[in-house]
């Protein structure tokens, strides 16, 4: 029916399970070939397999697939005609229809719950499964009231199915779902063709247009910002440049968007410059980059977002530039994003975790593996940090440095100005607030003002100097620096580039 020769991995299991009658969470990787576990089982077993998914703009593309294919496939949306509309809900309740693709809250209807009533459901899939989360970013309300299907239906199979999975978010869809006899199935995450990278970010906009000159040419890709504004700047100033770049955010009118989504699917060589509004969804096999010139806000959506490169198999990059005004950004819009404590706790967590893999000094695919339960995987050979292994250095001298800075200023300062106070400036500013006179004043005259920056970065980003929330970047301390102030810790950091090339420099001869 499908023209494959043969399953992919853990496919073959869910069909066998969930034709048996067997709820399943189903766990793959976006291109894994999540469709045919549910696809299969509704042909082979009696009814229509019920298929639950947010993407109603995506609905027509996989019916018309499917049909293409001799599936009897239909969906019910809300751009559908009257006319069109009965003939599917006949079709379900002749019981001449496969598959039917159906929005959450369109599902939840009374009416269409009386029609599945009086129709057979062969089995319920739920695709993007982890919509039903609240700590993930694409939570959906409606998501949460699936759990009634397994109340209504118990002897319907059920599938949950998502690429986004952290184990306790594997845990949440299972019990928001109700699914507790769930068998799971999960297919290793690792992307081996995609290569990832973080670079110290600079001047971002010259970083980009450098990776984009020297690898990218021609290429089809995808660059994230987080905000509008900056992606209509970015998007404008790529024109500019020659490239053809395209915006596509939330703020734009829906048909721009579906035209500039059409381009990037049908022309190649298109880049879109996206806010995390981008990308659900989208089937284009040959994305060769996917570039992050903010920080995402976890490392499931750093995943995800870079996972939409390369689904064709074929060599792709993830690139970023990160530095410390992301995570001075990203601390201040948790803090003040007026969620409760316990939200904003995961949040930080979730920073955290980003963070580690930024400032990562082995390779960073063991550390977004182990994020999703694999923890064995080897150095992958195929990122940054193993292609070119960073240099460390015992920063422990100069981190307590930095830190007695902060704490001798009053914990009101941000970076830029501790740094002029390290280096013995004499500016106004300093003289004014006396901090000429103190014992840290021209202590770290030995470092350049880009080195003491990103020993800064580093000590917020492991969480020895928290910034302040009330939005003016003041850095200061917490708990974790004690040990380090007190000399009971050593701290070995990463050195970046270009900190690098400079101390090279510096060696005699
Ligand atoms: P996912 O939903 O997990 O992102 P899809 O179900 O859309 O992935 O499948 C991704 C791609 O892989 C599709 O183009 C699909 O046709 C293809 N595919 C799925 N299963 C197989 C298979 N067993 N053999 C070959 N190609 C497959
Ligand atoms: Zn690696």
């Amino acid at each position: 029916m499908f023209g494959y020769d043969s399953f992919r991995p853990m496919q073959e299991q869910v069909v066998h399970h969930v034709t048996g009658g067997g709820d399943a969470l189903v766990l793959m990787p976006t291109g894994g070939g999540k469709s045919l576990c549910y696809q299969i089982p509704a042909l082979a077993r009696e009814g229509t397999g019920v298929v639950v998914s947010p993407l109603i703009a995506l609905m027509d593309d996989q019916v018309a697939a499917l049909v293409q294919s001799g599936v009897n496939a239909a969906c019910l949306h809300s751009g559908l005609e009257f006319d069109q509309v009965r003939a599917v809900e006949q079709q379900l309740l002749e019981g001449t229809l496969d598959l039917l693709y159906v929005a959450p809250e369109r599902l939840l209807t009374p009416r269409m719950q009386q029609l599945l009533r009086q129709a057979r459901p062969a089995l319920f899939a739920i695709d993007e499964a982890h919509c039903v989360s609240q700590w993930g970013h694409d939570f959906r309300p409606e998501y949460m009231q699936l759990a009634v299907l397994g109340e209504q239906w118990p002897d319907v199979p059920r599938v949950a199915l998502t690429a986004t999975a952290d184990p306790r978010t594997r845990e949440e869809i299972l019990e928001r779902l109700a699914m507790p006899h769930a068998e799971r199935f999960v297919s290793s995450f690792d992307r081996p063709n995609i290569r990832y990278r973080v670079a110290e970010k600079r001047n971002a906009k010259q970083q980009l247009k450098t990776f984009l000159e020297r690898e990218q040419a021609g290429h089809s890709g995808i660059v994230y910002c987080l905000s509008r504004r900056k992606v209509d700047g970015l998007a404008a100033w790529l024109q500019e440049q020659g490239w053809t770049a395209l915006p596509y955010h939330a703020g734009l009118p829906a048909e721009e968007r579906r035209r500039n989504q059409e381009r990037f699917l049908a022309e190649d060589g298109v880049i879109v410059v996206a806010t995390i509004a981008f990308g659900m969804g989208i089937d284009k096999p040959d994305v060769r980059f996917v570039a992050h010139l903010d920080l995402p806000r976890s490392l499931e959506a750093y995943y995800q977002e870079t996972g939409r490169a390369g689904r064709d198999g074929l060599p792709a990059e993830a690139w970023m530039v990160y530095g410390l005004q992301d995570v001075i950004l990203v601390r201040q819009q948790i803090e003040s994003s007026g969620a409760d404590a316990q939200r904003r706790q995961v949040e930080r967590g979730k920073l955290e975790d980003m963070l580690a893999f930024c400032e990562r000094l082995h390779c960073r695919r063991q550390v977004l593996l182990s994020h999703f339960g694999e923890t064995e995987h080897p150095p992958c050979g195929n990122c940054d940090t193993c292609l070119e292994p960073p240099e460390s250095w015992d920063a422990t001298e100069d981190a307590r440095k930095a830190l007695s800075c902060v704490w001798r200023t009053g914990q009101r300062y941000g970076v830029t100005y501790l740094i002029e106070v390290l280096q013995g400036s004499e500016s106004e500013r300093v003289r004014q607030n006396g901090h000429d006179r103190l014992t840290t004043w021209g202590i770290g005259a030995h470092l350049d003002a880009a080195q003491w920056k990103a020993l800064f970065r580093q000590l917020v980003a492991r969480g020895l100097l928290t910034v302040d929330a009330d939005g003016y970047g003041a850095l200061q301390l917490t708990e974790a620096c004690r040990p380090v102030l007190r000399g009971e810790q050593s701290l070995t950091l990463r050195r970046d580039r270009r900190q690098r090339k400079a101390s090279r420099r510096r060696l005699p001869g």
